[in-house]
């Protein structure tokens, strides 16, 4: 399990299983294991529930209406999931921090992973780096990780769709 909460993986798989939900608990094991995740035991309906209530708390941070209403709810679901940090080398490929119990099955372990990397990715590049694309019918969540924190678009395609409206819109027919 290491999905280093420090770094853009962690709000990116937020993203990604808030987008698209998880349908079964194989899905979500698989997407885990696709992002990074080493799973250490097997994935049951609960992880899913415990993973589906994680990423319904974790838009309501991504819709916030401001920063203090997005620290509110982020410190609810950090109070909701984790636990003291603590050191381990549990897989013996060096020393990290751990802010939950040791083996926890894999939805309260995604619960605490999303919480913690997104409280670290908003307080580490900025707290307004977590919103819904610009193009008003295209909903799609993403994290800012960019080098000016100014990304507006969750895609190249959409950013292309919005610059061909825009243009459309200042030429006379
Ligand atoms: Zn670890
Ligand atoms: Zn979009």
């Amino acid at each position: 399990m290491h999905l280093n909460p420090y770094g853009a993986d962690v709000v990116n798989l937020a993203a990604d299983l808030a987008n698209r939900r998880p349908a079964t608990a194989a899905e979500l094991a698989d997407r885990c294991r696709a992002a990074g995740l080493t799973l250490e035991r097997p994935v049951s309906p609960q992880d899913l529930d415990r993973a589906l209530e994680a990423l319904m708390a974790w838009e309501e941070v991504v819709d916030a209406a401001d920063d203090e209403a997005r620290a509110e709810l982020l410190n609810r679901m950090l109070a909701a999931a984790t636990a003291h940090p603590r050191l381990t080398d549990h897989a013996g490929t060096g020393w990290h921090l751990h802010y939950r119990d040791d083996a926890q099955p894999l939805g309260p372990l995604l619960f605490a992973l999303i919480s913690v990397g997104t409280a670290l990715h908003l307080t580490g590049r900025g707290m307004h780096r977590l919103r819904r694309c610009t193009v008003a019918e295209c909903t799609t969540i993403f994290a800012d990780t960019s080098r000016t924190g100014r990304q507006r678009y969750c895609s190249q395609r959409c950013a292309n769709r919005d610059a061909v409206r825009r243009h459309r819109a200042r030429t006379p027919s």
